[in-house]
């Protein structure tokens, strides 16, 4: 009698095949490979800083490591100590008062809270506009969720910001995606062009879900805004922070969302339902973290500013068209010759042993880019300009 085997390939949703591989994940396998034949790799790929973090910070992560009582479960929304922590650093920092208790939610990284916003918030076939190019999360967890995705341009002849006049929602769209300071191409966002942010979500219903996972990384003594700032702001948005960069915390799974209470209420439902709390002394510590003085985090900026100059004149040297990022750890630069992003990336990490971001992982706009993290030190960075280059387009 023939077996009957159950071709577990057919299982797999038609939303998970849909999506493209997650471009992070297929360098990563790409590394492996370079890693396991002997390459000597420097890794300019994903946004993971090479920094450590602050002795206080490690310190802190110790001893609250040492209370038995810090190792139950978390609680789900984030220790009130924390967020009135958040609430304070919020005020002081951009002049908007929150209210920690329904205002801010704690989540185990921003990318945790980008990725189930969609689930909160779209009804099967509900649009959310995506920026193009962007941090593949939104558009992942769009799919994800059952919704459809409708992407906008980032262009530099608009400061990659994108054009409100030109985007036209269709009826069923319920979000936009935004991230300022900017993954991948460095811009920041001015407070006027907030504001009409907000007018077009209000005349248009539409939720924002900004992303201010860079919120602190800036350089030339530049500040970025919260779109918090804008009075009816919070009436229709959500804002997502991190402690992931501007504290090397990657690692340790911590950040926040503040915004409207309604928003924010249904975004824990699907968060209890989906993750747990942070553990306590990771949220512990983010208390030491927001009393660090800016001292403490002006070093960090310096580092990323010294190789921010010497990665974008380097490449301008070599043909590429670079700007010089007003924020966040990455250059995007338009190569000298027209090339398939993904295929030449495949190459620099094997035969030249430099990982960069394809364009194209970051979506159609990013054709003949790549994104170079600043998250080398300035002599592997000048050794990776050395190998570049090499490259023959
Ligand atoms: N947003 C953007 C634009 C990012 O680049 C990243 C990390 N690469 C995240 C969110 C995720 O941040 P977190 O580590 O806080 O989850």
């Amino acid at each position: 009698m023939m077996e009957r085997r159950h071709k577990v390939k057919d299982s797999i949703s038609s939303k998970l095949k849909s999506l493209e591989p997650y471009i992070f994940h297929q360098i990563a396998q790409a590394k492996k490979e370079a890693l396991s034949s002997g390459v000597d790799l420097i890794d300019l790929g994903a946004g993971n800083p090479d920094l450590i973090p602050t002795e206080k910070l490690i310190e802190s992560l110790r001893e609250e490591a040492l209370n038995p009582e810090n190792h139950r479960h978390p609680v789900y929304e984030g220790i009130p100590e924390l967020k009135a922590k958040i609430a304070e650093w919020f005020f002081q920092r951009f002049k908007v008062k929150l209210d920690p208790e329904y205002e801010i939610l704690i989540l185990g990284g921003a990318k945790e809270g980008l990725s189930l916003a969609p689930l909160a918030f779209l009804n099967p076939d509900d649009y959310a506009l995506v920026p193009d190019p962007a941090y593949p999360v939104y558009k992942r967890s769009v799919i994800l969720a059952g919704g459809k995705v409708e992407t906008f341009p980032l262009v530099k002849e608009n400061n990659w910001l994108p054009d409100l006049k030109k985007i036209k929602p269709k009826s069923k769209t319920k979000m936009i995606f935004l991230n300022y300071p900017n993954n991948p191409t460095g811009a920041i966002a001015p407070l006027d062009f907030f504001k009409k942010l907000v007018d077009f979500a209000h005349s248009n219903d539409i939720i924002i879900c900004q992303d201010m996972a860079y919120s602190e990384i800036t350089y030339d003594g530049l500040k970025s805004h919260s779109l918090m700032e804008i009075d009816n702001a919070k009436e229709t948005s959500l804002e997502f922070y991190s402690f992931s960069k501007t504290y090397s915390l990657t690692g340790w799974r911590l950040g926040f969302v503040a915004g409207n209470k309604e928003l924010i209420n249904a975004l824990t439902q699907v968060k209890v339902t989906y993750s747990s709390g942070v553990f306590h002394p990771v949220q512990r510590a983010g208390i030491t973290a927001l009393e660090l003085s800016q001292e403490d985090l002006s070093d960090l900026i310096k580092t990323y500013q010294e190789r921010r100059d010497i990665l974008v004149k380097g490449l301008k040297k070599l043909g590429w068209d670079a700007e010089f990022p007003k924020g966040a750890i990455f250059v995007w630069a338009k190569m000298p010759k027209p090339s398939d992003s993904l295929p030449l990336c495949l190459g620099l990490i094997k035969k030249n042993g430099v990982i960069a971001t394809p364009g194209t992982g970051l979506g159609k706009q990013g054709e003949n880019y790549l994104r170079f993290s600043l998250t080398s030190s300035v002599d592997r960075i000048e050794e990776a300009l050395r190998r570049i280059k090499g490259i023959k387009f």
